[in-house]
């Protein structure tokens, strides 16, 4: 039922006719015109679009590439703007991440981006599937290209029984088995494809399907069975206060310390944030706080509510006041919507 040779070459087929024309991506006849990857808008790319729809993720790449067009001058950027570039996609140790990873390539591999996976590997930020992905796109390396999107297309042709996470080690195996040094670059954007657009979560497409005729859930029509996962645990709920200090439009701002969530990101002060719903002791001074109701933030692995409270000061006041929330993480853009409102 699953001949490798024969699986490849369907999906390969597929990937020629049918696959995803993207920003960054080089489509076969480009790469046979003598179109070459570059491994730093690759990189880019790569980071931006985890967690995050490729729609969201084009206008920052694009803006990237076109304040920073190598990965020196990205190394050589002020780190507060980049960061302040990235507000609004999230996970922000990754664009702290980007900045060190840059400034490693600039130090110690005199500003070329590496290409193999091995050295990839031990870039700042960059785990197995990005070096994966870069070292088969850039360097044709034959490497086991895995995200969720795979862990979904190969599960299921496999029909794969062992939950994941557990099973997480056997099915990326399972997924080497079909790596071949023939194309590997577009045989792994060709999988992710498949997975992103034909082999979705709840809908698969099967009749549109390259791997129709090889696909065990597809036979047993049991495919949105699998990847078969561990009944998740319901998402925690974590609790705390936000205060915005407003002079009309303008909010007064803060940094806030390197480490932990949003760290190093632009915010409004916060109590920290527990299992409780908490109260007002760690409020910045007294003030007369007007409440402004609560804000909902869904992270990776809680979600937070934060109850919002809003003072009027004097514009005298010193620190660094904003009008414009543009550079501000996603939960304290809505922070600072809740505490001007009206
Ligand atoms: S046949 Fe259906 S379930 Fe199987 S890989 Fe294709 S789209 Fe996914």
């Amino acid at each position: 039922m699953h001949n490798v040779s024969d699986m490849r070459a369907a999906l390969l087929r597929w990937y020629d006719e049918q696959g995803r024309t993207l920003p960054w991506r080089v489509r076969p006849e480009d790469r046979a015109a003598g179109v070459v990857p570059d491994p730093y808008a690759i990189w880019l790319s790569e980071v931006m679009s985890q967690q995050t729809t490729l729609a969201h993720a084009t206008p920052y790449w694009r803006a990237f590439l076109e304040a920073f067009p190598s990965v020196v001058d990205l190394a050589d950027a002020n780190r507060d703007v980049v960061l302040s570039m990235w507000a609004g996609l999230g996970y922000y140790a990754r664009a702290r991440n980007l900045h060190k990873c840059a400034g490693v390539v600039r130090d110690d591999h005199l500003g070329i981006f590496p290409t193999d996976e091995k050295t990839l590997l031990t870039l700042p930020g960059i785990g197995p599937y990005t070096a994966a992905t870069i070292a088969a796109i850039c360097a044709d390396e034959a490497t086991n290209i895995v995200d969720g999107n795979v862990e979904r297309v190969i599960s299921r042709t496999y029909a794969f029984e062992t939950p994941l996470p557990k099973g997480r080690k056997a099915l990326r195996d399972l997924s080497g088995t079909l790596v071949r040094a023939d194309r590997p670059g577009d045989y792994g954007q060709a999988l992710m494809d498949l997975g992103a657009t034909i082999c979705s979560p709840k809908n698969p497409t099967c009749l549109l399907c390259p791997w129709r005729e090889f696909c065990v859930a597809h036979s047993q029509s049991e495919e949105t069975k699998y990847p078969v996962k561990v009944k998740k645990k319901p998402t925690p709920i974590r609790y705390g206060h936000a205060y915005v200090l407003r002079c009309e439009d303008k909010v007064l701002v803060e940094r806030r310390p390197d480490s932990g969530l949003l760290g190093g990101m632009i915010g409004v002060p916060t109590t920290d944030w527990g299992d409780a719903p908490t109260d007002h002791s760690q409020a910045p001074l007294h003030r007369n706080w007007e409440s402004k109701g609560q804000i909902r933030h869904v992270f990776t692995h809680f979600e937070l509510r934060l109850d919002v409270f809003a003072a009027e000061i004097e514009a005298s006041v010193e620190g660094v006041w904003v009008d414009d929330t543009s550079g501000l993480p996603t939960v304290f853009t809505k922070v600072v919507e809740a505490g001007l409102a009206d």
